[in-house]
């Protein structure tokens, strides 16, 4: 892999641990469950964010920027970890942030994420629900420019190719440490959004040459985010990364139905997700999705498509923070 070619600080505190969850896979009777803590990536709070950042982070300062631009909605993780990278790094970070459906909600609009994201010093511009979020930060970049600022902007959730190689570096973490542990991954199972998580990983396995399947379980409610989302980010990773064409060694399947009713809105289904894990293994997930991710991992279990023995990992994306944004929706 070309990995160490390319421009990279250090943001994450790596490897995340690899773990067993062995009372859960009980709990659902099976097959052998592990989780890999990508929720303890060690920047403020944590999250998948963090891997991609060390390259996003890298290539703009590259560029000379001296300020960074990216959007989410307020609750939004990418955001967050986006903030808390600039500010360890002396950049000045730019948030614009999309409202939604939870606008009359306290915590939603003043604690969790965004409450991070004041304490960590980023600007914020707060826009009415359906705003282009592309154009907005268009405007923006070109009027700090006019002031003298560097800007560049790292599109939503830092999904586009350079960010995506955190996701291959991963896959290659992730191999060595099963080979550790003396186990096969024989699928992987993670929430997916704006796609490059997933698409990071199916670039590095299928570089590595490891055969596994992956499965990113829809949190948007998107029926197309396979051929609008996934698949370019895919194509274009594995070009950067100098790997061109189709997938040989790795499956990709979308796992839909366990959204609820959309993006960040609650479902019984996470919440007794949310709560298996917390129960069972003292470990938190996310309402937006994370939780979700879970619901469709048991779901996925329980019918019955994996052999007991198979080895199934869960990649915990982060969102912690997002407990205390959303804390209304988890209490029933
Ligand atoms: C952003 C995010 C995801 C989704 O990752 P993508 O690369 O955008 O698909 C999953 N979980 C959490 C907690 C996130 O913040």
């Amino acid at each position: 892999m070309n990995i160490a070619e390319f421009p990279r600080v250090r943001l994450a505190s790596l490897p995340t641990a690899l773990e067993p969850l062995e009372r859960l896979s009980a709990d659902i009777s099976g097959p052998r469950l592990f989780v890999k803590r990508d929720d303890m990536t060690g920047l403020a709070t944590g999250g998948n964010k963090t891997r991609k950042l060390e390259f996003a982070m890298a290539a703009a300062m590259q560029e000379g920027a001296n300020c960074v631009i990216t959007t989410g909605g307020i609750q939004s993780n990418h955001a967050r970890q986006t903030a808390a990278a600039a500010a360890r790094l002396g950049l000045s970070c730019e948030l614009v942030l999309r409202h939604s459906a939870h606008d009359e909600d306290e915590n939603y609009l003043n604690n969790g994420n965004i409450l991070l994201d004041r304490l960590l010093g980023a600007k914020l511009h707060l826009h009415p629900a359906g705003s282009d979020r592309d154009a907005l930060m268009a405007d923006l970049a070109e009027k700090l420019r006019s002031s003298g600022i560097r800007p560049t902007i790292i599109p939503l959730g830092a999904s586009y190719p350079t960010g995506n190689l955190g996701y291959a570096d991963a896959a290659m973490e992730i191999a060595a440490q099963a080979n550790e542990l003396g186990i096969t991954i024989d699928a992987i199972v993670t929430a997916t959004s704006s796609g490059g998580t997933l698409a990071g990983l199916a670039a590095g396995f299928d570089t590595l040459g490891y055969s596994t399947q992956l499965f990113g379980v829809d949190v948007d409610n998107d029926p197309d985010c396979l051929e609008k989302t996934i698949s370019p980010q895919i194509e274009a990773t594995k070009v950067l990364m100098g790997h061109p064409g189709e997938l040989e060694h790795v499956r990709v399947e979308i796992l839909f139905g366990h959204a609820g009713a959309g993006y960040g809105l609650p479902s019984d289904e996470m919440r007794e997700a949310v709560r298996r894990a917390a129960e069972t293994e003292g470990l938190l997930l996310d309402p937006v999705y994370s939780g979700k991710a879970m619901a469709g991992l048991i779901a996925l279990a329980k019918s019955g498509r994996f052999g007991l023995d198979a080895n199934i990992l869960f990649l915990h994306t982060g969102g912690v923070a997002g407990l205390f944004g959303y804390s209304s929706q988890l209490s029933s």
